[in-house]
C-alpha cells in the first residue's frame, strides 16, 4: 500500500495544503479517502482525473466532502461524454449532500456515483480491507482501518475522545490522527482532539507511528508537535501535503 497525503488542513484549506484527502494505492487500484475543499486540484498531481477507482468519505462536513460536488461536474461533462459511475462509500445522506454541492438533482448524481451507505464493520474495496467505526463528532462520522498485505493504516477522521478510535487503531503500523486543537484553546468536548489527546490515543493503541493531521492552518505547527511529544514515544510527525506513507516509505521527519 502506498498512502499519499493530498490534503491535511483542518476545517478549511491552508496556503500549503487543501482540506482532508488521502490517496491509497495498491495493485493498481486507487482509493480516495475524503475529498475536502481544494483537494481535487492537488489530487491531480498524483492521479489522473479518471484514474480513481473508489471514494470513501468519513462524514459530510465540507472540509471532508466539498470536492465530491466538484468531482461530479468533472465526471458529468468530459468532452467524450459522461463517465460511468464509481463507488462512493459514505454516511447516510451522501447522495443528497453531493447533489447540493454539485447543483444537480440526486438522480443525475447517482448516474456518476454509485453510493454505498457506511455502517460499522468490515468490508472490501478493491484490494483493501476496510473496517469502519463511528467516531465522536457532532454528525455521523466514520474512522477507518485499512489493511493490505499485512500493513495497516488507521485514520481517525474527525473525532473527540473515542474508545472506538483506540480499537480501530490497535497495533496499526501508522495512525493518521486528527489534532485540531492545542492545549488551552476553547476545545469543546466530543468535537475534535488536541495534539496531546491524539498522542494519548496512539499510545493506548500501540501504533507503530503517529502522523498528526487535520491541522488547522492558524495553529502553530511546532506547538502541535511539542504538545504530542512525550505522550506518544514512538515515531511522531506532522502531515504535509505530498507526504507518502506505506511499507516502502521511509519514516517522515518528525522528532
Ligand atoms: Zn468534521
Amino acid at each position: 500500500m502506498r498512502v499519499t497525503v493530498v490534503g491535511c488542513a483542518g476545517s478549511f484549506p491552508g496556503p500549503d495544503s487543501p482540506a482532508s484527502c488521502y490517496l491509497l494505492e495498491a495493485e493498481g487500484f486507487r482509493l480516495v479517502i475524503d475529498l475536502g475543499n481544494g483537494a481535487l486540484g492537488v489530487l491531480q498531481r498524483y492521479a489522473g482525473l479518471f484514474d480513481i477507482d473508489a471514494i470513501c468519505v468519513s462524514h459530510l462536513h465540507a472540509d471532508h466532502c466539498a470536492d465530491l460536488g466538484t468531482y461530479w461536474v468533472v465526471r458529468q461533462y468530459p468532452d467524450d461524454g459522461p463517465k460511468p459511475p464509481i463507488p462512493v462509500h459514505g454516511p447516510r445522506g451522501t447522495a443528497d449532500r453531493v447533489a447540493g454541492l454539485g447543483s444537480a438533482a440526486v438522480p443525475a448524481v447517482q448516474a456518476r456515483f454509485s453510493f454505498h451507505e457506511l455502517e460499522p464493520g468490515s468490508f472490501g474495496i478493491g484490494p483493501f480491507r476496510l473496517t469502519a467505526e463511528r467516531m465522536n463528532h457532532p454528525v455521523e462520522t466514520f474512522g477507518f482501518r485499512v489493511e493490505h498485505a499485512g500493513w495497516r493504516l488507521a485514520y481517525s477522521a474527525d473525532t473527540g475522545e473515542s474508545e472506538a478510535l483506540v480499537r480501530l487503531a490497535a497495533d496499526a503500523e501508522v495512525l493518521l490522527c486528527e489534532a485540531s486543537f492545542l492545549d488551552g484553546q476553547d476545545a469543546r468536548p466530543d468535537l475534535h482532539l488536541t495534539a496531546r489527546q491524539a498522542a494519548a490515543h496512539a499510545a493506548r493503541a500501540g501504533v507503530g507511528q503517529l502522523v498528526l493531521t487535520h491541522l488547522v492552518p492558524w495553529n502553530d505547527r511546532d506547538r502541535t508537535l511539542a504538545e504530542a511529544d512525550g505522550i506518544y514515544t514512538g515515531p511522531l510527525s506532522l502531515a504535509t501535503s505530498g507526504l507518502v506513507l506505506g511499507p516502502a516509505a521511509p519514516p517522515p521527519a518528525g522528532r
